[in-house]
């Protein structure tokens, strides 16, 4: 915090010596932001799977039933990469399979839906076409 009596001082410094006070704290202030854009670009361009701590850009979606039965409880609320996912399902020798598999990259996304959740997404949004149709 800067008080009132240090803000004078400040003021009857030397030009030269306030400019260079100046680009000292500019330049304080560039590497804390580039820090937190760092540690936000992280958060947002991936997640660490819980078992293998790897930075996953992808993301999926598998049945709960599925879920439930091939990652083990202490995983299940952390995201689990498709790597892991597949070995944890070898090592019960079952099988899954991703409805949908995202991609969310710094710059590209991509989704890749199966053609039955497609299936389900055009039944829902006839049914809510529908719906709208009948409320109006
Ligand atoms: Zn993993």
């Amino acid at each position: 915090m800067t008080t009132l009596e240090e803000k004078k001082a400040f003021l009857k410094l030397p030009i030269e010596e306030r400019r260079a006070i100046m680009a000292e704290q500019a330049d304080e202030l560039k590497s804390h932001y580039d820090e937190i854009m760092e540690e936000e670009q992280g958060i947002e361009y991936g997640q660490r799977c819980t078992v293998c701590n790897t930075l996953d850009r992808f993301n999926y979606f598998v049945p709960d039933e599925q879920w439930a039965i091939i990652v083990p409880e202490e995983y299940r609320n952390g995201h689990v990469c498709l790597n892991c996912l597949d070995d944890l399902a070898d090592e019960k020798d079952m099988f899954w399979e991703a409805l949908s598999i995202y991609f969310a990259g710094k710059r590209g996304n991509v989704c890749v839906t199966d053609e039955k959740m497609a299936f389900m997404d055009s039944v829902d949004n006839l049914k809510t076409a529908l719906h709208y149709l009948i409320l109006r």
